[in-house]
């Protein structure tokens, strides 16, 4: 191992080779002083929750929280845009000793007044869990005065690691489920869980579904509203992409309203073709199948030509991933393989110990896997393996550029759509532009940094 890696953190990465017993550790606290790549539990929260876009989102705690998050994802609204705004409580020394919960009380009623939410979240910051203010007391109080559901997100930044957000936002999701009217939803329809509507992707599923003949009930979170998300427990299917963000609402609601749940993937043409094929074949019809292949075909003839032209020019060019679900990677290698080009590196946040040997499994021997890295590991990996290509977040990013390596962002603030079969041109066009770019004559190689 590089003098980089902590002999503590050795566990949780693996260079996979054939033949040998696949093992790695994972879905643990991050290692202090590390610095991690891992956000906190509140962000986690604040990520899932973010895109529903008429609702009132107010953070309980320091400035700083907040702001940290503010308009953190570039999630897009068909309507309105109060998620876009950051609420909150701003708590002084003040507040930490005689509590917060007036102000909290205060801010509210101020804020449903001025805005009139459908709903309002709100988030529990770490010093509200030192504190030890009553969280639900007071968003009962304001929702029996104000006639909306308040809903409070127990997401503690110390409370754990970004999934224990996921939980929390989950849980704070299905109050509203099963509150809403049902009649009218036709039967063969599905809430779409896990897309964030990134660049506009979700209208890109929903109108693919629609083609098929699929009616979508609730997105959840993208372009989200209140209303539909009372009503999801109508669909009959709950389609899950990015399983760590929202499969524990799926599981919430499979075992209250009985309703089954598929994981699908939207990035790169194998998964979205899936994606239709798998829903199709849920609902048993014949018709909605032959609809999705013939929309498949349609699809890829549009988009195959200028692919292939990006396949003949980055073919063999190296990559390496760190995303926050493995279950994204899945989707990255096979795209990277379409674009014959090599893996070498794959890691993520929080991915559980099946994710990783899914991954070991569809990677070539050599391969490195990796969970919950730090910048340290993420620098001597890319330069181990010569990588041309490093997609990530916004915090790889400055990691890729100093080494003199291609980026490509592929997380919650990207502003390019990278779903479905449009998407997998334009991650081809920004995988050619990065790795391709003339820039790189002007930097350190390297080879030379090493
Ligand atoms: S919740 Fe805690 S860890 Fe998260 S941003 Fe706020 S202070 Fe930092």
């Amino acid at each position: 191992m590089p003098t980089a890696i902590l002999a503590e953190r050795q566990s949780q990465i693996c260079r996979t080779e054939s033949g040998n017993q696949f093992s790695i550790a994972c879905d643990k606290e991050s290692l202090a002083g590390a610095i991690s790549q891992r956000a906190c539990v509140f962000c986690g929260s604040r990520v899932v929750l973010y895109p529903i876009a008429d609702a009132l989102h107010l953070v309980h705690g320091p400035i700083g929280c907040a702001v940290y998050t503010w308009d953190i994802r570039g999630a897009l609204s068909s309507g309105p845009e109060l998620h876009r705004l950051s609420f909150s409580t701003d708590l002084q020394e003040i507040d930490v000793i005689f509590g917060g919960e007036k102000k909290l009380y205060a801010a509210l009623i101020e804020l449903i007044d001025r805005h009139q939410p459908k709903a309002a979240f709100v988030y529990s910051t770490c010093i509200v869990g030192i504190i030890g203010d009553d969280l639900n007391a007071v968003c009962k109080r304001v929702a029996l005065e104000k006639g909306i559901p308040v809903l409070p997100v127990q997401s503690e930044g110390f409370k754990g690691n970004k999934r224990d957000g996921y939980r929390a936002a989950c849980k704070a999701m299905f109050e509203l489920v099963g509150t809403g009217d049902i009649s009218g939803i036709p039967p063969k329809s599905i809430n779409i869980l896990g897309d964030f509507n990134l660049a506009g992707e979700i209208w890109m599923i929903r109108e693919l579904y629609n083609k098929i003949g699929i009616n979508v009930v609730a997105n959840i979170t993208g372009d989200g509203r209140v209303d539909d998300i009372r009503r999801a427990h109508g669909a009959a299917l709950n389609v899950v992409q990015c399983s760590g963000a929202t499969m524990h609402l799926a599981k919430m609601m499979e075992s209250e309203f009985a309703i089954p749940n598929l994981r699908v993937s939207y990035f790169g043409v194998d998964d979205m073709a899936e994606s239709l094929y798998s829903v199709a074949a849920f609902f048993q019809d014949d018709e909605i199948m032959a609809r999705a292949k013939q929309v498949v075909k349609e699809e890829l003839a549009k988009i195959y030509p200028r692919l292939m032209a990006y396949k003949k020019a980055l073919s063999g060019k190296r990559a390496a991933i760190y995303v926050g679900g493995a279950f994204k990677a899945f989707s990255l290698v096979k795209a990277f393989r379409l674009l014959d080009m090599d893996v070498v590196m794959v890691g993520s946040q929080t991915g559980t110990a099946d994710e990783y040997k899914e991954l070991q499994e569809i990677t070539a021997p050599g391969t490195i896997i990796v969970d919950d890295a730090n910048p340290l590991e993420l620098s001597a990996f890319l330069q181990e393996k010569a990588v041309d290509i490093f997609v990530g977040g916004v915090k790889e990013r400055p990691i890729a550029y100093k080494l003199g390596v291609g980026f490509c962002d592929h997380n919650h603030e990207r502003k390019e759509a990278l779903a479905g079969f449009t998407g997998m041109l334009n991650f081809a066009k920004e995988v050619y532009s990065s790795v391709m770019s003339p820039i790189w004559k002007f930097m350190p190689r390297r080879e030379e940094i090493k």
